[in-house]
């Protein structure tokens, strides 16, 4: 009873400290010292082939359970740590730990998955980027085909010139680069080419209609036609149900991410769920869906 009155009285607290970050100031203080204090951990995402249901890739996604305002999610925070240039230090310790993690799971079943990772555009203006990569790989003993990064269009257009040459150092390093939340940003179709792109992931707010929206369903079906006839793969985001699995699957969609795949889960589940996959005989998906 006391613990149950004590975790009220914390969630109030929370609740309060919460309301009080909204201005980002708290959050903004709150950040400093929460990589020493271990309040970051990382939880990982399925991506599964549309056609067999193998887990092909997993995302990394950021958490924060902070001492003070108690679990702030990604959207809060990240931000904040973008205006204050500390996202290059968070960037560099979700880098380090997700190979490290990668590396550990090479040694078992998901020998032949790829890591991703969601990096900002600070992090790609940062002089040492490329390195920092390449030593991450070279200490966890990975390949660079393990790793793939993830962008968002903003980070194309901030400073093209610059980018462009990242991007292609990363691409001949063997690195792969996805662009993240593809459509919802302001970037013109000539960016796809114009970059070291080789996957598209397709944002969850087009996903989300395509059963119902003729309109949703037709724009995804046009990203599909043009991410093939770029020579570009293609992950459509925030898949939730079996039919929406089944129409990007037969639109062509080789991969998919989404809560009717997997949630983003702690490392030893995620173990759990490649077993799953590999004991199961390729079928079509949606048949299986956790
Ligand atoms: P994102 O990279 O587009 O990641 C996908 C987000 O959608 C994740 O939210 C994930 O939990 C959520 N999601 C996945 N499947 C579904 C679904 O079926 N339905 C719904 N409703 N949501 C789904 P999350 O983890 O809250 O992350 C939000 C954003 O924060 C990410 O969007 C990414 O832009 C950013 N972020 C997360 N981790 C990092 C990081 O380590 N570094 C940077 N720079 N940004 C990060
Ligand atoms: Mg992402
Ligand atoms: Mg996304
Ligand atoms: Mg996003």
């Amino acid at each position: 009873e006391a613990k149950k009155a004590g975790r009220a009285e914390q969630r109030v607290f929370y609740d309060a400290m919460n309301a009080a970050a909204k201005d980002g100031l708290v959050i903004d203080g709150a950040l400093r010292g929460a990589i020493e204090a271990n309040e970051f951990h990382l939880v990982y995402q399925a991506i599964t082939n549309a056609h067999t249901g193998k887990l092909t890739k997993v995302e990394a996604l950021l958490r924060w359970h902070s001492s003070l305002l108690g679990p702030v999610p990604p959207d809060r925070f990240i931000p904040v740590a973008e205006d204050s240039g500390m996202i290059i230090e968070l960037g560099t310790w979700v880098l380090e730990q997700a190979c490290r993690q990668m590396g550990a799971w090479k040694q078992g079943t998901l020998d032949d998955v790829t890591i991703s990772i969601n990096v900002s555009a600070w992090q790609l203006a940062d002089p040492g980027f490329v390195k920092l990569v390449s030593q991450a790989l070279i200490r966890n003993d990975l390949a660079p085909h393990q790793l793939e990064l993830e962008l968002t269009e903003r980070v194309l257009i901030e400073d093209a010139a610059n980018v462009q040459a990242v991007l292609g150092q990363l691409r001949a390093l063997g690195v792969g680069i996805s662009l993240d939340d593809f459509g919802t940003g302001y970037s013109s179709l000539s960016y796809l080419t114009q970059f070291h792109l080789n996957t598209l992931k397709i944002d969850r707010a087009f996903v989300m209609d395509i059963e119902h929206s003729e309109r949703s369903n037709n724009l995804v079906h046009a990203i599909i036609a043009m991410g093939h006839s770029l020579g570009l793969q293609l992950v459509a985001e925030g898949v939730e149900t079996a039919g929406q699995a089944a129409i990007l699957e037969k639109m062509g969609c080789h991969y998919l991410q989404g809560y009717h795949i997997s949630r983003p889960i702690p490392p030893a589940e995620l173990l759990r769920f490649a077993d799953q996959r590999i004991s199961m005989a390729p079928a079509p998906h949606g048949d299986f869906a956790i």
